[in-house]
């Protein structure tokens, strides 16, 4: 067998395209313009870089994107100022603090800061405790992505299957394997200390790898025609390509996996695209919801 792709850069690209529509509808029929403030606290180069993306995304989908950028000597009591401010400010429908803070900085004192209607990460305790409950609520982005490209991949209805999240982050595992059990799915959550992963691995219709360990999921470990979701991110040396060079490898062993999988996403190209463009619909969600108004489907 060789699994189908799951295009997650065309399903992100169609998820903002859906996004920007809405947009435009809100400002038509209600004159207003979702805005998003990303805060920034020092200079950390990776999130120099997801923070540009998110404006620039913002932007494009037609929302007003509102970035602050604090210098890393920030007090705690500056940043949770800053925050109170956008959550008073009533043109400010979403609010995301990117993640790592320095370490003087308590980073659940400031999500539990954040308004919980313009909490568009999902990360507040009221917002998991939604998710928990089954409620309504923002989700997390990377587990919506994930849940949206596992439920198209096999057909729209997640019911009955079995499923194992590997992983249980508070970001990533523990969301996603509430999510899947919100669609019904009988779901394993599996952990550094889980005995014989392999075996539970092998029964499992549906695989979320959530771990930070480069291939660590291997081709035997898979159950025939699976779906494989590999969340992980991980920069191995590439010296193929040239002396110091580098490249992003998931968590699962893809060459092998295509080979037994039902459907596989790749890493790069995968869940990641998803994660701004849940990010986006999320703001789009809080922008009606705060307000009273029915959201629009994304
Ligand atoms: P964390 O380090 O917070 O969590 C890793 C989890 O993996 C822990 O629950 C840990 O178990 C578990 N684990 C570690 N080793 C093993 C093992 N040998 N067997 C089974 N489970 C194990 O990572 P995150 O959840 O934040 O991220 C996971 C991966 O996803 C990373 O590669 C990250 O870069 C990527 N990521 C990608 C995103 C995207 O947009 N695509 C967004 C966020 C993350 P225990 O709890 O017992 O320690």
């Amino acid at each position: 067998m060789t699994a189908t792709l799951i295009d997650g850069k065309a399903r992100a690209a169609s998820l903002r395209a859906t996004v920007k529509d809405a947009v435009c509808e809100l400002k038509a029929s209600k004159d207003i313009q979702p805005g998003l403030a990303v805060v920034l606290v020092g200079a950390d180069p990776a999130s120099q870089v997801y923070v540009a993306n998110k404006a620039r995304q913002t932007e494009e989908c037609g929302m007003r994107s509102i970035e602050h950028k604090l210098p890393a000597t920030t007090s705690q009591g500056e940043l949770l100022t800053l925050v109170e401010a956008l959550n008073a400010d009533d043109t400010i429908d979403g609010i995301l603090v990117q993640m790592p803070l320095p370490d003087h900085i308590d980073a659940d004192a400031v999500v539990k800061a954040i308004d919980p209607e313009k909490d568009v990460d999902g990360l507040h305790p009221i917002n998991a405790g939604r998710i928990v409950l089954g409620k309504p609520g923002l989700t997390p982005c990377t587990p919506q992505g994930c849940v949206i490209l596992a439920k198209e991949a096999l057909g729209g209805d997640l019911s009955g299957k079995e499923a194992i999240v590997l992983g249980r982050s508070i970001l990533v595992g523990k969301p996603v394997a509430l999510l899947l059990q919100n669609e019904n799915c009988t779901v394993t959550m599996a952990h550094s200390r889980t005995r014989d992963l392999e075996a539970s691995c092998r029964r499992a219709d549906i695989v979320i790898a959530a771990v930070g360990r480069p291939q660590m999921v291997r081709g035997d470990w898979i159950k025939p025609g699976a779906c494989i979701i590999d969340v992980g991110i991980n920069r191995v040396a590439a010296p193929e390509r040239g002396e110091g060079k580098t490249r992003l490898i998931g968590d699962v062993a893809f060459e092998e996996a295509v080979e037994v999988a039902g459907s596989i996403t790749p890493v790069p190209g995968g869940v990641g695209p998803m994660t701004i463009a849940c990010l986006l619909a999320n703001t789009v969600r809080a922008a009606c919801r705060r307000r009273g108004w029915n959201e629009p489907a994304l």
